[in-house]
């Protein structure tokens, strides 16, 4: 299967990220970043497992979040317990000891313990050696849920014991922050290693933006002392938010300096067009531009001509009709003198591309020349005719030159294909392109202008996070006429029943798609149907009805040979993985089924579902669930329930979390340990307004 969508869907921004963390300056060398392993009580042997735990220096201890607290104020007695809830309890060992059974092989080890209102028993499954770390008339707390109530039982409780001569404010009566351990090292020494180097350090915690007035947030230093030990539970929400802040702020600050320092240098190519060649498009275009991509194209025209490249996002759910928009912004070029290259993620749909832009401009006289690794052409390979890109056109409003359209996958950059008088960029479905390939366009002095367009939802947190330095235009309306997309989820025993519906869709006309998660059983890492088999069935399944098979391990040819025999209904019903996800348009398909939907990301089956209901007619999306837990469902019934991506997207950022969503480690970002950007939207806004204040350096 094609990497996962959550990996494809941001890798463009992960990318976007790297490079400007990399632009963070470090801080100088400060007393936090002493090494923890200095601090007065950690030996080598603590420092090695600090370490662990990546915890190197001051700073990073006093940033280590705790993973709960305890409100030891308030212990449970045991006599008060009534519930099978999770409580905090505190009480004397008074009896402790291992029983076996099966020859030994299984064993419990138990622990009563009491706190002068009843007896609390502990329970460790199979681990007898925890015998060892308990004394009858140890003091220890104890952590968990109640897994009986006669007598009150927790199993595998987390434990505390107290030793003697203990700072009691460190670690009772107060609300106790319960961190992160690794093996060995014991919760109460970190604790009290924790407060000791706050008390120590906290008056020396700079305040990293003194300029900036934050006045509903305590200072950095009184957020460390909030975060680790609280007066009040409310204290280390408010702790949060402050140093997710001071996490955000930076992260802004570089992405507004990598834009202005974009823009000193470079100027912008005069592309804003003369409507000699739109005119007569629009006139032929069989439909009325929406007031939505009307707006985007205003906002798009104000860029081309400003005195800045422009560097433009363009969101439009699935069908809202961004290829109309690409043309339009193409023409401004072209009428302007300049080529413009249009670039897809996938051969198949730079082809489709490069048929419905040849059959638009054809008649204006634009050529429109398709270049794919696959479809090099005698003439570029020859390419005589190198003109240096940054060259201005002859007049600033007309050029005697024809200009042309370049469509193409990311080959147009790689392949060594010369594009020459580039003044437009326009690249399709983002996700799938990296900021390395952006890069790429603007070597050796090029700055077209670029657009990219993307059809996956990015939720405000993460665009603003990821996508700060471009601007941004929404699509945001569905041109009108559309059939509408029913969706069902249904369980694998239904298949029977679905088959039945396809074959009743393909004799009334219909075309259907059928989309397996991956290629080759082989490929089954995690189960799952793979297209290859699935078509061999389907073609007895769905007789006399012609099945096709187009995956991503079929040479370029066939997939064109494939796409064409499905788009001319030759092919009524077509077994495909994920390469059909993006782009492709064949309105008289108005079927879907989707094999082993719960292996799907929420956006991805939203793109998936995208590619019906392009026309007039009805459409159906099947999506069949092998998984049936609760959770899997209550995921796909969110496509039953909405079309709307956006909402999707902000589910998908909920369900998987942007760990995942991102691929943490990989994602380029710097590992937040306080910000969200699942939940964060406003603390992004802030840190984005605040970096606004902060003077630029450079
Ligand atoms: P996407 O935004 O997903 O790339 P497309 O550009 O492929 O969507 O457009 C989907 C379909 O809608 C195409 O068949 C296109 O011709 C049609 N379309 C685009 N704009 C309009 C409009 N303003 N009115 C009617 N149909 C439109
Ligand atoms: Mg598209």
């Amino acid at each position: 299967m094609s990497p996962r969508r959550a990996d494809a869907l941001l890798r463009f921004g992960r990318e976007t990220a790297r490079a400007i963390t990399a632009a963070v300056p470090t801080a100088p060398s400060a007393p936090w970043d002493k090494p923890a392993g200095d601090l007065r009580g950690v030996g080598p042997e603590r420092a090695a497992q600090l370490a662990r735990l990546d915890l190197h220096t001051v700073a990073d201890l006093l940033l280590h979040r705790p993973r709960r607290y305890e409100d030891r104020r308030h212990l449970h007695s045991i006599a008060s317990l009534t519930a099978r809830e999770a409580v905090a309890v505190h009480g004397t060992v008074v009896a402790q000891g291992v029983k076996r059974w099966r020859r030994g092989t299984r064993s419990v080890f138990e622990l009563i313990l009491d706190d002068g209102t009843g007896r609390l028993h502990c329970r460790w499954w199979n681990l007898p050696f925890m015998e060892n770390y308990f004394h009858v008339g140890d003091d220890v707390f104890a952590y968990g849920k109640l897994v009986s109530l006669k007598p009150p039982t927790i199993d595998h409780p987390e434990t505390e014991v107290g030793e003697a001569g203990d700072e009691t404010m460190i670690h009772l009566n107060r609300i106790a922050p319960i961190y992160p351990l690794t093996e060995g090292l014991p919760q109460r020494w970190l604790r009290a290693l924790i407060w000791r180097t706050l008390a120590q350090f906290e008056a020396v915690i700079a305040e990293p933006w003194p300029t900036l007035a934050l006045p509903d947030l305590p200072t950095r230093a009184n957020a460390l002392r909030m975060l680790h030990f609280p007066d009040q539970m409310a204290d280390v929400e408010i702790a949060r938010q402050r140093l997710a802040l001071d996490e955000l702020i930076p992260l802004q600050q570089a992405i507004r300096q990598r834009r202005r320092s974009f823009e000193a240098r470079a100027r912008g190519l005069p592309c804003g067009g003369d409507n000699r060649l739109m005119k007569p498009f629009l006139a032929s275009l069989g439909f009325k531009l929406t007031v939505a991509q009307t707006r985007v194209l205003r906002e798009i025209r104000a860029d081309l001509a400003g005195p800045h490249p422009m560097r433009r996002l363009l969101q439009g759910d699935v069908g809202s009709g961004k290829t109309a928009v690409a043309a339009c912004s193409a023409l401004m070029a072209l009428e302007s003198g300049f080529n413009v290259a249009l670039m897809a993620p996938t051969e198949i749909l730079a082809e489709q591309h490069w048929q419905n832009f040849r059959r638009w401009f054809d008649p204006l006289g634009v050529a429109v020349e398709l270049r794919t690794g696959s479809h090099k052409t005698e003439v570029e390979r020859q390419s005589e005719l190198r003109v240096e890109a940054h060259l201005p056109p002859v007049s600033s409003t007309l050029n005697p030159q024809p200009s042309t359209l370049f469509v193409g996958t990311h080959a147009l950059l790689t392949a060594g294909f010369d594009l020459p008088r580039l003044g437009l960029v326009i690249v399709d479905e983002q996700h799938k392109f990296g900021v390395g390939q952006r890069e790429q366009l603007v070597r050796k002095g090029r700055y077209p202008h670029l657009l990219v367009m993307t059809a996956t939802p990015i939720p405000r947190t993460l665009g603003l996070t990821l996508y700060g330095d471009l601007d941004v235009s929404v699509v945001d309306e569905l041109p009108a006429g559309r059939g509408a997309i029913k969706t069902f989820v249904r369980a694998a025993e239904s298949l029977p029943k679905v088959w039945d519906f396809v074959r009743k869709k393909l004799a009334e006309g219909h075309q259907a798609y059928v989309v397996y998660p991956r290629v080759e059983t082989a490929d089954a890492v995690a189960g799952g149907k793979a297209a290859m088999a699935e078509a061999e069935r389907l073609r007895a399944t769905l007789a006399p009805h012609q099945v096709g098979l187009l995956h991503g391990r079929m040479s370029a040819t066939d997939k064109d040979a494939v796409m064409a025999a499905f788009r001319a209904n030759r092919l009524q019903a077509l077994v495909a993985t994920s390469v059909i996800e993006v782009g492709v348009d064949i309105p008289n398909a108005t079927v879907m089924v989707i094999e082993n939907a719960e292996q799907f990301g929420l956006a991805q089956l939203h793109q998936l579902r995208g590619r019906i209901g392009r026309g007039a007619h009805e459409a159906f999306c099947v999506l069949v669930a092998a998984a049936r837990t609760p959770e899997a469902k209550a995921r796909l019934n969110v496509l039953g329930e909405t079309t709307d991506g956006f909402r999707i997207a902000e589910a998908d950022l909920q369900w998987r979390g942007p760990g995942e969503l991102l691929g943490q480690e990989q994602s380029g970002l710097p590992r937040f340990r306080f910000a969200n950007l699942a939940t964060d939207l406003a603390l992004v806004e802030r840190a984005r307004a605040l970096a606004v204040q902060l003077p630029a350096d450079g």
